[in-house]
């Protein structure tokens, strides 16, 4: 008996179709991942039908007894996962917990110094779009023609240049490993509060795959949702000092009464991520990354910094006579998600694109590993080197469907039970 399909045949269509397509596709949205079932039930329960705005024990609510008790585990998973002194679960996403950082230790105005958005920072560093690029004075900082690495000497000029009062470190499209020791040096010879976003990184950080931000910086975001394999959701871990402010920005600051069923989804998920298995999980993400952009490579790919070291590739298709648009799209229709992403220095606009972004976190949960990455890259080899060969595109559409028969997803024999 399904109460949705009966309800509500046409979403409950919506609900099989999209079942449908992430068993029959290749994920490589590097922010992607595909969470376990027991994540998505307690999503599903009678915790979103509570309010309880306020704190686990100091609610502005009656009946929060047992909300509190999720709120809690989930605030106490995280500072074990990561060491942190304070936890704020409640951000409804990763561009909420941004927010409510800028809105708890910035006045309007001061000036922040974010990575560039066309080099791989996030629209919350400062984009002219966003709440952070409208309300505050913004000055980035970039990658370096050559190399596609930051330059951290630049990132220092910058800083003192432009008087930050806060410096944001992480990206949304950066193949390599930020030095957080290096970026905490530089704000505090500026005065300037340090904030990293690990939204991306957040499950290699919480495995010792990234060096940590945590002793480093003052305030520390993430997403739930990407290599961390929660709910979607956001968090903002601390120092101590900043715990009030913090707590008070994201509520009442910015938002309203927490979703609980997703804070309940969040500590399943941390806890998921306590046991020995996610170490191995968060291995074999960077592992089939470095196959996969080895694969990429001798089949002729550019890879802006010339590979990776964390869970994603950041591949330059200009020598391929494709745009980012149109390699999403021809891979869409053979069976792989990937998106366009501009490159650093990109000729192309935003919407085309000369880049794509890969990343490894959800084929790895579906059980993909070395062997098979290579099999990925003569995918998009068949896809994206050869012109509009429409025999070539046929074999790497009969590829991913056969990985994907290999691979189950949410179903008996595959990776995690069906739903
Ligand atoms: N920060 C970074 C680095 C991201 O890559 C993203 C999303 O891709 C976000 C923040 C925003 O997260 P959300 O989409 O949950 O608002």
């Amino acid at each position: 008996y399904s109460p949705l399909a009966e309800v509500d045949p046409e979403i409950s269509r919506v609900v099989a179709q999209e079942l449908n397509r992430q068993r029959n596709t290749l994920e490589l949205i590097a922010s992607e991942n595909i969470v376990s079932r027991a994540v998505m039930e307690a999503q599903g329960t009678v915790l979103t039908n509570k309010y309880a705005e306020g704190l686990p024990g100091r609610r502005y609510y009656g009946g929060c007894a047992f909300v509190d008790v999720a709120e809690t585990l989930a605030i106490e998973r995280a500072k074990k996962i990561f060491n942190a002194e304070h936890v704020n679960v409640q951000p409804h996403s990763g561009s909420q917990a941004n927010t409510a950082v800028y809105f708890a230790l910035l006045k309007p105005g001061d000036t922040i110094l974010g990575m560039n958005l066309a080099h791989g920072g996030h629209l919350t560093h400062g984009s002219p779009l966003n709440i952070s690029g409208r309300y505050f004075n913004i000055a980035f900082y970039g990658v370096e023609r050559g190399t596609g690495l930051i330059d951290y000497d630049k990132v220092m000029a910058a800083a003192s240049e432009s008087k930050a009062r806060m410096i944001v470190a992480g990206a949304s499209a950066y193949p390599r490993e930020i030095d957080f020791d290096r970026m905490a040096e530089i704000a505090a010879a500026v005065g300037a509060y340090l904030m990293v976003d690990m939204a991306h990184i957040a499950g290699l950080v919480a495995a010792g795959l990234h060096n940590s931000p945590i002793p480093h910086a003052d305030v520390v975001t993430t997403t739930t949702h990407k290599t961390l394999r929660g709910p979607r959701g956001g968090m903002i871990l601390s120092k101590e000092k900043y715990g009030a402010a913090l707590d008070k920005a994201v509520f009442p600051g910015i938002q309203g009464g927490p979703l609980m069923h997703v804070i309940a989804a969040k500590a399943v998920a941390f806890g998921e991520a306590l046991q020995p298995g996610f170490k191995e999980y968060q291995q074999q993400i960077v592992k089939n990354a470095r196959a996969l952009a080895e694969a990429l490579s001798q089949r002729g790919f550019e890879l802006i910094s010339g590979g990776t070291d964390n869970h994603m590739i950041l591949v330059d298709l200009r020598n391929k006579q494709v745009t980012g648009r149109e390699a999403e799209q021809t891979l869409d229709e053979v069976g792989v998600t990937v998106n366009k992403n501009a490159i650093p220095f990109d000729p192309q606009p935003p919407m085309t694109t000369s880049g794509i972004r890969v990343g490894t976190p959800a084929v790895t949960t579906r059980g993909l590993k070395e062997a098979e990455m290579a099999e990925v890259a003569e995918i998009i080899h068949l896809a994206l080197s050869f012109g509009g060969d429409e025999g070539r595109r046929a074999q790497a559409g009969a590829m991913a469907a056969d990985l994907c028969r290999r691979f189950p997803l949410y179903e008996e024999g595959g990776v995690y039970a069906a739903p």
